[in-house]
This record gives structure tokens, C-alpha cells and sequence, in this order.
């Protein structure tokens, strides 16, 4: 992780007096929480006081202070903007070894620095979490699609107005997936149509995810609610996964996967995109319908959703396409420890495809050989991602493993 460096151990901050742990303060709207924590403690001290954070990753067994140094995404970033838009104060150890509280309005160069910043400004020792009011249940659809225009014209209304708090999508690219979810789906029984359709579309379906909450208050209304919604969308006719699960349970689907029984000889060469809405069409022609069908992968998870520009501070330092929509995609694969080279040229495939397309696509959770890609990366931001480093960390000892100011 760091040739000749050091790797800091963030949980002992929790077993120490210094560390924050998770302290709520529900009359005020927040939690003060250490960069240590993992979100799923995070999700369990709040809702003790019937209170949560409002915007969430897929998976929840991440640290506070790695997701912020991200973004951290999933389906009600659209809504309420990525993690990075949820922090009010954080408290951060700077390169020169400064302890700084930092927010909006008080050192604002650091708070906006560190929130995307890929630990390259300080580490974060604290962050203050806005919350809001948990539901207890949600109602969650999957909803399948055959026309990839019809998809993200629902995607994109989905996304437009408030009515969902959770807005998501998928590549179907296995004749077996939709069978994967009737064990806790309730699933229509024209299942054959759905195979038909996907032998016709080049083996590809795509689906949109859909939630909405609800508490014993709302309980009465949600059906109607959700009805309502649903009348508004041209998914195929017939094809809605549905179930009603607690909202823990929702939050937590993908469960702990640091866990000994799965197998440790996996590797994971992911990449994730953010793609300009006005591309998505070429998009999916080039990669979606071509390279992707040409490559017969039995595990692969592929995210596909839109999220709204306007939700994200530019003075941040994640990197976004310049459009008031943008696409995430999450080719989330998973190979044998060996394998992960024909991934890799895969990833390389498409990335080539939007190079030579003209495709202004920005990776997230970032990935480069070279500093001249991550000054094409940064584009406009260069400047001060440059000014911010030499302000916080000018030995440049912090993260040099993203390879942005030292070649490791
Ligand atoms: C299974 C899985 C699912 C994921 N799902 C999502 C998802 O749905 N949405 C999403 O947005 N992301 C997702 N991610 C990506 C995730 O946001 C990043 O990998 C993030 O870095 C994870 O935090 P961590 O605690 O594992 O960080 P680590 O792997 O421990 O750290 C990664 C890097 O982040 C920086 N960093 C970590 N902690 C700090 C800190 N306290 N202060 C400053 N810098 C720090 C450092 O540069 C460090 O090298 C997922 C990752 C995994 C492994």
C-alpha cells in the first residue's frame, strides 16, 4: 500500500480517548462521528434514536473517513447529493501535522480539500453527519426494461422529481438473475416472455431499482403512493420485482462480505464511470450492446443510474462531468486471483472506446499510471488540487499510492 511509508491503523482512534466514536445529537440534526467508524455502527447508533444520515453507499462495512474522501454514492445521492454533501465540521490531521477543525465557514480550503480529496490533504478524524428522521420500512421494486431510450427517459423523471427516496438501476446480463430474485421478490409468472426478450436484445435487459420509505404514519397512503409513481413508468408490462422489507435491512442488502466463509482467492478489478448524459445514447451503443456482450462474464454486477449535477459542491474536490445530469456506472467485477488481467483489458476496452468516441467520461474511485492523467482527470481543478497540497501536505507523505504527486 506504501513503499517505505507507513499505513495508519484508524480503528485504534476508536479504542482510544482521543477517538469520537459515535455520539448523536438528535435535537440539533447530526451525529459527530470518528473517521474510524464504519457506516453500518453509524446506521445502528442512530436509528437507536429514531434518526439516520440521509445519503448512503451500497455497502456499509466502509469507513467514514474513506467514503468522504471518495464521494460515496447509491441511490439517494440524487436526491440529497453524494456523502460529501452531508458533512457539516470535520476535524482533520493535516500533512504538516496540524489538527484543524474545519467546516464552510471556518477553514473552508481544508473542509472542501479533504471532502473528495483521496486523502491527499490531511486525514479525517472526525466528521459531523447531518440526519434526518429514519422511516422504519421501505417499499422496494425492481422494475425490467428492453429499451434502453425508454430507460433512461424513466430514470431521468425518477431522478427529476422528489417523490422517491431512492432511485437505482442495473444490467441485466444473465439469463439467471431475475431467477436470483424471486426468493425474495414476488415475481410475475410470465417469466418466458422476459427470456424471449432478452435473447432478442443481444442478451442484454437493463433494470431500474426503485424505493420509497415509509413509517406507521405513512403506512396507510404508501400503496397509493407508490401506484402513482409506477403509472408514470413504461417498464415491460407486467415485469415489477416487489417486496417490503425494514429499512436496516434495506440499507445493509449486501450484508458483510469481509467474512471468512467467501473465498479469498477473488480479485476485483473494478471501474467506475461517471458519464455526461448527452453521450449516453453512443454510451450504450458502444459499450452497453457491443463490448459488453462480447464478454461472457457469469459474476459481474453492473450499476447503471443518473444523478443530478446541482446535488454536488464544486469545491469539492471530487471530479463530476460538466452536465446538470450525469450517469454512474459500476462495472463491479469478480475473478479468480489469476484472471483479473483479462478484466483489466476489458476496463481498458471501454475506456479506449470513450477516448476515441470523444466521450468525456470521469472515473470515480480513480485509477492512473501517470501524472498527466490525473492533470486530464482533474481538468479545471488542477490548479487547486496543486495550490491544496502544498498548503496541507507539501512533503506530499499523505496517500502517495494514487500516484497523483509521487510516482510509487
Ligand atoms: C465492497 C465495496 C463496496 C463499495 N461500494 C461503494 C458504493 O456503493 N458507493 C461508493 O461511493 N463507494 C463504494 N465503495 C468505494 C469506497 O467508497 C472506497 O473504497 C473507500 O475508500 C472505502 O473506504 P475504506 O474505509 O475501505 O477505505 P480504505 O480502503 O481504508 O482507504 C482507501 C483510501 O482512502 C483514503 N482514506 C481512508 N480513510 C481516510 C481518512 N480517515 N482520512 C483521509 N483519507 C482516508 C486513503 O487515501 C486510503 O488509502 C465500495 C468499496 C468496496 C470495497
Amino acid at each position: 500500500m506504501t513503499r517505505g511509508g507507513v499505513v495508519v491503523e484508524m480503528t485504534s482512534l476508536g479504542n482510544s480517548q482521543n477517538g469520537s466514536g459515535i455520539s448523536v445529537c438528535s435535537d440539533q440534526g447530526y451525529a459527530d462521528v470518528g473517521g474510524d467508524q464504519l457506516w453500518v455502527d453509524v446506521l445502528r447508533a442512530t436509528l437507536e434514536q429514531g434518526l439516520a444520515p440521509v445519503s448512503w453507499t451500497d455497502y456499509l462495512y466502509l469507513s467514514v473517513g474513506g467514503t468522504l474522501s471518495n464521494a460515496g454514492i447509491s441511490g439517494q445521492a440524487f436526491l440529497h447529493g453524494p456523502q460529501i454533501n452531508n458533512v457539516l465540521e470535520l476535524d482533520v490531521i493535516t500533512g504538516k501535522g496540524e489538527f484543524v477543525t474545519c467546516s464552510k465557514n471556518e477553514n473552508p480550503e481544508l473542509f472542501f480539500g479533504v471532502l473528495g480529496g483521496l486523502g491527499q490533504f490531511g486525514i479525517i478524524t472526525r466528521a459531523r453527519i447531518v440526519l434526518d428522521k429514519a422511516p422504519t420500512r421501505v417499499k422496494w421494486v425492481r422494475l425490467l426494461y428492453s429499451d434502453f431510450g425508454t430507460l433512461t427517459k424513466d430514470q431521468e423523471h425518477l431522478i427529476s422529481i422528489e417523490a422517491p427516496n431512492y432511485v437505482e438501476g442495473f444490467l441485466v446480463t444473465n439469463e439467471n438473475t431475475t431467477n436470483d430474485w424471486r426468493s425474495s421478490f414476488s415475481s410475475p409468472s410470465n417469466q418466458s416472455d422476459v427470456v424471449s426478450s432478452f435473447k432478442k436484445n443481444n442478451g442484454l435487459l437493463y433494470a431500474i431499482e426503485l424505493v420509497k420509505y415509509y413509517d406507521n404514519q405513512t403506512a396507510q397512503t404508501i400503496d397509493q403512493e407508490f401506484e402513482k409513481l409506477l403509472k408514470e413508468l413504461n417498464f415491460i408490462p407486467g415485469f415489477i420485482f416487489s417486496t417490503d422489507v425494514a429499512f436496516f435491512d434495506f440499507l445493509n442488502r449486501v450484508g458483510n462480505l469481509d467474512n471468512e466463509k467467501l473465498p479469498l482467492t477473488e480479485s476485483h478489478p473494478w471501474l467506475n464511470l461517471f458519464i455526461p448524459r448527452s453521450r449516453i445514447s453512443d454510451f450504450n451503443s458502444g459499450v452497453f450492446t457491443t463490448i459488453i456482450p462480447e464478454f461472457n462474464e457469469p459474476f459481474g454486477l453492473f450499476i447503471f443510474y443518473p444523478l443530478n449535477r446541482n446535488k454536488w459542491d464544486d469545491r469539492m474536490s471530487a471530479v463530476i462531468p460538466d452536465e446538470d445530469v450525469f450517469y454512474t456506472l459500476a462495472l463491479l467485477h469478480t475473478s479468480g486471483a489469476n484472471e483479473y488481467q483479462t478484466i483489466d483489458k476489458f476496463n481498458g476496452q471501454i475506456l479506449e472506446f470513450c477516448e476515441k468516441a470523444g466521450i468525456e467520461v470521469k472515473q470515480y474511485l480513480p485509477n492512473y499510471q501517470s501524472k498527466q492523467d490525473w492533470i486530464k482527470h482533474y481538468g479545471s481543478k488542477w490548479n487547486i488540487i496543486q495550490k491544496r497540497k502544498a498548503m496541507f501536505d507539501p512533503k506530499m507523505i499523505l496517500s502517495p499510492g494514487q500516484r497523483i504527486f509521487n510516482s510509487v
